[in-house]
């Protein structure tokens, strides 16, 4: 966590200040933009991939993202940057779990991450996502040492995290739910 918490803001804002999860490249590569969202979109200074109508959007990690989303009160915001609400926020917006709670499940997921991180090797993948998935690929059709061994154990782990705590099960692509 790398924000002081303010006792007057939301707890919904504490948690997604204390997290970026959804912004910085670890649950998602790409995030969609309808089409009349390209231009503005650009304006805001975010990287647009507009060439693939089914690829359609920009890509993470957001430069937008400081430690909090920069554009947020913006009119340009995008519209799946507005609606997405990962399943923990939800939860913690419908009442189902409290603040600490939901701090707690972020906290071990972006703790996950950490131990993840060396472990995957510099490769041409611009954002986490993309390099997990290309290191775990890779050794699944090839062999594996004791140390990918411990990658591909923390790794389903994470998968799991990602589809439980922010209803991410796709690893091929994301889309407006
Ligand atoms: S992944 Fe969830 S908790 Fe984290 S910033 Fe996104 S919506 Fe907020």
């Amino acid at each position: 966590m790398t924000n002081t918490i303010n006792t007057n803001e939301s707890p919904s804002n504490i948690l997604c200040k204390s997290c970026g999860l959804c912004c910085s490249g670890h649950l998602f590569a790409w995030v969609r933009l309808n089409a009349p969202e390209l231009d503005s979109a650009q304006s805001l200074g975010l990287n647009v991939i507009r060439n693939d109508p089914r690829q359609r959007g920009f890509t993470q990690p957001c430069p937008l993202w400081d430690g909090m989303c920069t554009v947020y009160s913006s009119a340009d915001y995008p519209r799946t940057c507005r609606t997405y609400k990962c399943v923990v926020l939800r939860r913690l917006l419908d009442k189902d779990i409290i603040l600490p709670e939901a701090l707690s499940s972020i906290q071990e997921t972006l703790g996950l991450i950490g131990e993840i991180e060396p472990l995957i090797p510099a490769s041409s993948g611009v954002s986490f996502r993309e390099r997990l998935i290309t290191h775990k690929e890779f050794l699944e059709s090839n062999g594996k040492k004791t140390i990918e061994l411990e990658f591909l154990r923390k790794t389903e782990t994470l998968l799991t995290y990602y589809e439980d705590r922010f209803g991410v099960d796709d690893f091929i692509d994301y889309d407006l739910k």
